[in-house]
């Protein structure tokens, strides 16, 4: 099948030093591999024009699309389209809706327009302008030898604005090619080396167009089955069908059939009986309630937390009684039950997350090494609590008991409603 690849030049000084992260590239490689265009290269270069022009030669001479980013602006160090110009043996000349559009923002923000911002319209005559909705650089669009070069600014909300808007509608218009078609799950509870032994053999029966991909984070590995032809109708119901396998293999871990984080399948979970929830949280320190809140719709289901850190504060608090506090430790079973009836109580909240454990580097014993975390879970009715081992530094320990504390309280609600069925 034909393929038409592409390669990304990040521009800027900034990069190579490390100061800035490039996550440019990353964005747009992700969205061009998802319209079936093969990245061969991603690299990134300084501010200096011999560099500039030996990507754009060299990255010309072997793949279909080269996309570039930053080094637009107004400022002197943004020499990327003056160096276009002379690779492309371009004229400059005003764009006038660009004019207008920069002329309009600085109205609407009750500042004078200067002439440095308005030379940002001044755009090659030998390219097509991709209007940049969020900012004052427009990106461009070349094609020289029958290779396409598309330069956009290097803040990210504009360049992927840009994307969005003009790039992918335009590249999804090329011809040849191929249909792409994903399907992921989320599981939890399993190392990827787990889940790989499990799959060996369902592995090995996939057809060469359909490949496997484990994407393991905290505590969880998503699994992408990714399908590549020429026609959807043809690749569908093939992959729907190992789809349903993988499902099946993976049935013990599975926590949903999509493209979903840990926390937004606790919010339909929750929303889908009307329930809210409510966290007592030690040594996550407000963590778990971080993802939660990070989710637009959460305020439906969440209720609020106590970041209960000390153990006055989860007497005080949540009632946690003193002896047991003395007698079995804030680490312990007894104690993160007493949390999670106090917060469900004073919150009123249908269900609850309580967590509390040693997250390091220091503070650990014997009896109770770093990374030994009590979580519980329930409603007023019943609850469960469980001990999680983590041996990890202490910000990865926080978050793979957050994940493990969400993926506790999803099986305890599926385990409920199982029973009561
Ligand atoms: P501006 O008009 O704001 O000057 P520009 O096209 O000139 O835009 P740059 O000056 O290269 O862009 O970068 C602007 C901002 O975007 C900087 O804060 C920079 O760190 C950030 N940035 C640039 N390139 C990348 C990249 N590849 N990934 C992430 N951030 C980037
Ligand atoms: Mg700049």
């Amino acid at each position: 099948m034909p393929s038409i690849n592409a390669s990304i030049i990040t521009i800027g000084d900034e990069l190579l030093i490390g100061q800035t992260i490039d996550t440019n590239s990353a964005f747009i490689a992700k969205k061009l591999n998802e319209i079936g265009i093969w990245l061969r290269r991603r690299l990134a270069v300084g501010d200096l024009k011999n560099e500039i022009i030996a990507a754009l030669e060299e990255e010309s001479r072997n793949a279909g699309i080269v996309i570039i980013t930053g080094g637009l602006g107004p400022t002197a160090d943004d020499i990327t389209k003056p160096v276009l110009c002379e690779y492309f043996g371009s004229t400059l000349v005003r764009h006038k809706e660009t004019e207008t559009f920069i002329n309009e923002i600085f109205t609407r923000l009750g500042r004078p327009v200067g002439e440095r911002n308005l030379k940002q319209a001044d755009l090659p005559d030998n390219c097509q302008v991709l209007f940049n909705k969020r900012g004052t650089a427009p990106g461009m669009w070349f094609e020289k030898n029958g290779v396409i070069c598309i330069s956009l600014p290097g803040v990210p909300h504009e360049m992927k604005g840009i994307m969005e808007d003009e790039v992918l509608p335009r590249l999804k218009k090329l011809q040849g090619l191929p249909v792409i078609l994903h399907r992921t799950l989320l599981t939890a509870g399993a190392g990827e080396s787990v889940i790989a032994d499990k799959l060996e053999s369902f592995e090995s029966i996939l057809p060469s167009h359909i490949k496997l991909a484990y994407l393991p984070s905290y505590g969880q590995v998503k699994l992408r089955l990714t399908s590549q032809g020429s026609s959807a109708q043809a690749l569908e119901p093939e992959l729907d069908d190992l789809f349903d396998k993988l499902k099946t293999e993976v049935a013990e871990w599975l926590v949903i059939d999509d493209d979903l984080p840990m926390e937004k399948v606790i919010m339909e979970v929750l929303s889908a009986k009307g329930a809210t929830l409510a966290t007592a949280e030690s040594c996550t320190g407000g963590y778990i309630s971080h993802l939660i809140t990070s989710m637009p719709g959460s305020s439906k289901i969440f209720k609020g937390s106590v970041v209960a850190y000390a153990n006055d504060v989860k007497s005080s608090v949540l009632q946690v009684d003193k002896n047991t506090l003395d007698k079995y430790g804030a680490v312990s079973e007894q104690t993160v039950k007493e949390m999670l009836q106090g917060v469900i109580q004073n919150l009123s909240a249908d269900y609850g997350i309580a967590t509390s454990g040693i997250m390091g580097p220091d503070g650990g014993s014997p009896e109770k090494p770093v990374g030994t975390v009590w979580v519980a879970v329930g409603n007023i009715e019943s609850m469960e609590a469980k001990k999680f081992h983590y041996r990890f530094d202490r910000q990865r320990n926080i978050e793979l008991t957050a994940l493990g504390a969400l993926d506790f309280l999803r099986r305890f609600i599926l385990k409920k409603d199982q029973d009561s069925h």
